[in-house]
């Protein structure tokens, strides 16, 4: 019997709508499985939050997270928390640093039935999380941008050899794991940035001596932006620094039919957390027509991802079931929200799922 703790942090706006049925989703899904069982921990974030205690992210859910094996972070919408309040923190960089959360895994997949610029498209994305440009956290104390004068900022990029290699053994892995091309893409600019794209490809490259049986290739960034356009299914796994990274995965949404449809699982060497690669969409909050593809499928990455560590084959089954109800669901495209051409709400496509999940 395997008993995971699971944290609902669900965020703002739109997160109000579709972590709720993505966690039905992950019910349903290992409802048929008797030795799976989830304890799900309802923990306080964003404005809700605020409203009722006056902080965005409060210290009882940072203890919490702890006693964690994962959790579900919906969309943050923190551009319209109070500026004046230090309380109103942005929750995304204090809990993608306190819990060492090094890797962000960010998959892309085209299916027949959504209309997309390219078919055939199955890769995954593997970004660093904490470091590159990142001022609000790739430093000790202090921010890493500033400004000398009104008219010159700077911003420091940070590039280790420790958080490299943990994206890079993250992406090997997922190579090894998945039945594509048995692939790794390091993306770089080291004819420009000779020190710090330097270090993340040798710390890629290091880490491909213990897989021998991964192709290992790097490209430089800007031509590779331009291959992923053009021919996005010559890639597998595709491991990356921060901003590059960050930049890449929305680019490769496109490609697919958008960000309601680009899911992603944050992981370090002790959590994990699955969380969508979209925003909170305060323009259709409350309307419940948001998609909760990527939500559901963050969340079976997390499941995925758990079953895997704990060697576990029933909560693996489960992930592939979600995996299994999702695809029928998209291949009929019945039951599917506007976004997609439909007319289902965010609920109604989830008890699809659901549905679809059970007859599996
Ligand atoms: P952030 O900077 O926080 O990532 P953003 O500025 O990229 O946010 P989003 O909140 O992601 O903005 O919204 C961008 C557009 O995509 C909006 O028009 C929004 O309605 C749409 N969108 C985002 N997520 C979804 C979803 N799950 N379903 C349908 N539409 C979505």
């Amino acid at each position: 019997m395997s008993d995971y703790r699971i944290g609902i942090l669900q965020g703002d706006d739109i997160g109000l709508e579709i972590v709720p049925v993505a966690v039905s989703v992950l019910q349903a899904a290992i409802s048929k499985y008797p030795d799976v069982a989830i304890d799900w921990v309802d923990l306080p974030v964003g404005m809700p939050s605020y409203r009722r205690s006056g902080e965005t992210l409060p210290q009882q859910t940072l203890d919490t997270l702890y006693t964690l094996d994962g959790w579900i972070l919906g969309p943050i919408g923190h551009m319209v928390y109070p500026k004046d309040d230090p309380k109103a923190v942005n929750p995304h960089p204090i809990i993608r640093r306190n819990y060492d959360l090094v890797s962000n895994i960010r998959p892309t997949r085209s299916y027949p039935s959504i209309p997309s610029l390219h078919q055939d498209v199955d890769l995954v994305i593997v970004r660093e999380n904490n470091e590159g440009f990142q001022p609000d956290r790739n430093m000790f104390t202090g921010k890493a941008e500033f400004m000398p004068t009104p008219d010159m900022a700077l911003s420091l990029r940070v590039i280790t050899r420790r958080n490299s290699g943990f994206v890079a053994r993250t992406g090997f892995e997922l190579a090894r794991q998945r039945d594509n091309k048995k692939k790794v893409t390091a993306i770089h600019k080291n004819t420009v940035f000779k020190l710090g794209c330097g270090l993340f490809v040798e710390a890629c490259a290091e880490v491909a001596g213990e897989y021998p049986d991964i192709t290992f290739e790097t490209r430089v960034v800007d031509t590779f932006a331009m291959n992923l356009v053009m021919h996005p299914q010559d890639f597998d796994v595709i491991v990356s620094t921060n901003m590059f990274g960050d930049i890449l995965t929305d680019e490769a949404a496109g490609l697919v039919g958008g960000l309601g449809m680009a899911p992603g699982l944050n992981v370090g060497p002790k959590y994990a957390m699955a969380q969508a690669t979209h925003g909170s969409a305060p323009d259709i909050a409350g309307r419940h027509i948001a998609n909760p593809y990527a939500m559901i499928v963050s969340a079976q990455m997390l499941l995925l991802w758990l079953g895997e560590k704990k060697q576990d084959q029933a909560a693996i089954r489960a992930a592939q079931d979600i995996e299994a109800g999702i695809t029928e669901v998209l291949s009929r495209m019945e039951t599917v929200t506007p976004d997609l051409q439909g007319s289902a709400s965010t609920e109604e496509m989830g008890e699809a799922v659901c549905r679809a999940i059970l007859a599996v």
